[in-house]
């Protein structure tokens, strides 16, 4: 068994989320049928203080539907450069939705500037495409957005015509850093998607939220993507239980992942950027050299982390406190060699 840094997307499902998997009662879902869908999709809506929420086949699909909700051919979206729903979704705003992004650099704490984002909002004349939406992230890069951040977002949106969706991949662990009722970061928000497979650690799934009319609107689009499920309430069950019991113990993910800082900061030649650390990612720095040695003497001792510079190290249910010991101690020995 490897200890697995590379990602939080890594977690198999526990013993105990199988059996609620196994047991759950289940319908097609296409036909509106699949009770534990239902309860799923009620739950999360609840919890983010929204109307209604739509189960989705990843984040990636989320986004895309929040995007098709809001945008229709011809118009843009307002996103960071390095933003999962531009960067990392293989373009399908654009090649599935004919929205282009407009993207823009992300200020060192995961917010885009909103001076910056008025600014680019494109004028009403025949050269442009219609700007329609802001697209956020939470957490970007394990950095919570600030408290307050998303409701001036949304007011300056507001005031230009936008929508305003939030890709909440790992918004509960913003929620459980800030220690604030999770809805109360999504206040003001048209859509968010959060993640059930990421912290988290149920197998598949995400969620889409927003009005009755926005989810109505994307249960169309989904079906078009290919994402009406039938059965798939044994996937949602594990949602279900990711929500119920999975949200408050990613406070030891984030304490691991301070201990696992604190450890390697100690290690001459790894350079740790604590300016991002608050969530279940720690980014190391090292000379390229001893980045692509470091990750191949790790793995020849079971342990796998990304690869890049900076490195990003993930800590998730599947990480234990003995795991961070081992790992300070074999980067501690690398880099006395
Ligand atoms: C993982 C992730 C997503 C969604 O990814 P899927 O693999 O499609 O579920 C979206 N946004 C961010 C920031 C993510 O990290």
């Amino acid at each position: 068994m490897y200890i697995d840094l590379r990602s939080d997307t890594v977690t198999p499902p526990t013993d105990a989320m199988r059996r609620v998997m196994a047991d759950a009662v289940v319908g097609d879902d296409v036909y509106g049928e699949d009770p534990t869908i239902r309860e799923l999709e009620e739950y999360c809506a609840d919890l983010l203080g929204k109307e209604a929420a739509l189960f989705t086949t990843s984040g990636t699909q989320g986004n895309l539907l929040g995007i098709m909700v809001h945008c229709q051919r011809g118009d843009e979206y307002i996103v960071g450069q390095q933003a999962h729903a531009y960067r990392y979704e293989a373009g399908g705003a654009a090649i599935l939705a004919s929205v282009q992004p407009q993207p823009l650099n992300f200020e060192s704490d995961g917010t885009l500037d909103l001076k910056k984002v008025t600014a680019a909002i494109k004028p009403d004349d025949v050269h442009f495409a219609r700007t329609r939406l802001l697209c956020l992230e939470n957490t970007h890069n394990g950095m919570a957005l600030p408290l307050g951040y998303v409701q001036e977002a949304a007011k300056v949106a507001a005031m230009n015509q936008l929508k305003l969706h939030l890709d909440g991949a790992r918004l509960f662990n913003a929620a459980v850093f800030l220690d604030v009722p999770v809805k109360q970061l999504v206040q003001g928000v048209d859509t968010v998607s959060v993640c059930l497979s990421k912290g988290l650690g149920a197998p598949v799934g995400s969620l889409l939220c927003g009005s009755y009319q926005a989810i109505h609107e994307a249960r169309k689009w989904r079906k078009m993507l290919g994402g009406g499920l039938r059965q798939a309430g044994i996937l949602a069950a594990a949602g279900l239980y990711a929500l119920q019991q999975h949200v408050s113990r990613l406070q030891e993910d984030h304490t691991h992942a301070a201990l696992l800082a604190q450890g390697l900061t100690g290690i001459p030649g790894i350079e740790v950027q604590f300016g991002k650390l608050q969530t279940n990612m720690v980014f190391i720095k090292t000379s390229e050299q001893h980045a692509r040695g470091l990750s191949q003497y790790l793995k020849e001792h079971n342990i796998l982390i990304g690869t890049g510079n900076p490195i990003r190290l993930v800590t998730h249910l599947g990480i234990s406190g003995k795991d961070i010991e081992q790992v300070i101690a074999c980067c501690r020995a690398f880099f006395k060699n």
